[in-house]
């Protein structure tokens, strides 16, 4: 566990309550938490020491809260700490799980069926720090930001999303990049899709431009079941489909290595929202949906479902008052064990 930063805290511990809850008692669970975040670097400067990286692999999974605080300079953790991870680990799926819960407040409440999958690329595109600056700070400044995409990198993240495409009912996978633009990464992402597609004769395929797709998300959502996309549509597009489905509180994800060969990383969507930090007022659920996550990611398949149900009854169930941090924990934590 690396809890984090402010309410990072208070929601993995409720994370961790629902786990012990929900795990058969012939489990044993070991849990090991690290302090890494903006306390750990005003206390030491670090924000990542490899000694602590090598103790981190011999982890099943990961569990993290948040990390970031405005006293921190932007991009000290998010470099030193979150990417260094990301590529450590070499986390190439980021899996952001969308689905119309009850009783939140979404634009699209009281639609149909929205129950679909973001699968984005995590470690190329414009995300890989390539490019520069020309003549930093003059009126004629040049900048890039250059996008790589690997046959590699963008054949893994296709086959992981096809594969999840045919386990899941309705078996629809969509492409969503920009390839009537974006002509040299787009075509190697759909000449791959393609490729990989006579692979899996039962999956249906489909492929959005990005745009036509943000449209698709809020007039259409039930038309997406799995989606395919590279790091910087991904990223957009799956706080888009957060902010449709019932808001940040309950946004679970996944930064996976599906090899095993590194832990893989589950952690809620928001951050540390330092507002709110140490009043008892952050949601855990997208936490422990996160922990949901975690689990079916470890073959704990009937325990995720467990958890999944019991956040389906309890948003049912709130009727508007208010209820600490901890008390939604322990009402999840009852209803999984129940
Ligand atoms: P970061 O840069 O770390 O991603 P952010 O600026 O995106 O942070 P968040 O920390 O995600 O912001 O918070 C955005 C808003 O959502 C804040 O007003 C915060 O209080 C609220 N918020 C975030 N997470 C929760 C939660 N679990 N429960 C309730 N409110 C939340
Ligand atoms: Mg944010």
């Amino acid at each position: 566990m690396i809890p984090g930063d402010g309410i990072g805290q208070e929601v993995v511990a409720q994370g961790l309550k629902v786990l012990n809850a929900v795990l058969p008692a012939d489990v044993k669970l070991e849990t090991k938490e690290y302090d890494l975040g903006a306390r750990r670097w005003h206390r030491t400067g670090e924000t990542l020491p490899d000694a602590e990286l090598d103790a981190l692999k011999t982890h099943d999974a990961i569990l993290l809260g948040a990390i970031g605080d405005p006293s921190v300079p932007s991009g000290v953790l998010e470099r030193g700490l979150l990417l260094k991870l990301r590529f450590a680990f070499d986390h190439f799926i980021n899996l952001r799980p969308s689905k119309l819960f009850p009783n939140t407040a979404t634009p699209l409440a009281g639609r149909p069926d929205i129950d679909f999958v973001v699968v984005r690329e995590g470690t190329e595109g414009p995300y890989t720090g390539n490019g520069g600056s020309l003549r930093t700070g003059t009126p004629a400044e040049v900048a890039t930001e250059v996008s790589v995409n690997t046959a590699y990198g963008v054949e893994r993240v296709v086959r992981d999303a096809f594969a999840r495409a045919q386990a899941r009912p309705r078996k629809k996978l969509t492409l969503v990049h920009k390839n009537n633009v974006l002509v040299f990464a787009g075509h190697l992402w759909k000449n791959i899709f393609d490729t990989v597609a006579k692979e899996y004769p039962d999956v249906t395929t489909d492929y959005l431009h990005v745009d036509a797709a943000t449209i698709f998300f809020v007039t259409q959502p039930e038309r997406f079941d799995v989606i395919v996309t590279d790091n910087l549509f991904g990223d957009i597009l799956t706080d888009l489909a957060a902010a449709v489905t019932g808001g940040i509180g309950l946004a679970a994800s996944g930064n996976i290595n599906p090899t095993g060969a590194f832990p893989s990383m589950f952690e809620p969507v928001h951050g540390s929202a330092p507002d709110i930090a140490g009043q008892g007022k952050a949601d855990p659920t997208a936490t422990v949906l996160s922990v949901a996550l975690l689990l079916r990611h470890l073959g704990y398949e009937s325990e995720a479902a467990r958890i999944e149900d019991a956040v389906q009854a309890d948003l049912a169930a709130r009727d508007g008052s208010a209820r600490t941090t901890d008390e939604i924990g322990d009402a999840l934590a009852v209803r999984v064990s129940g």
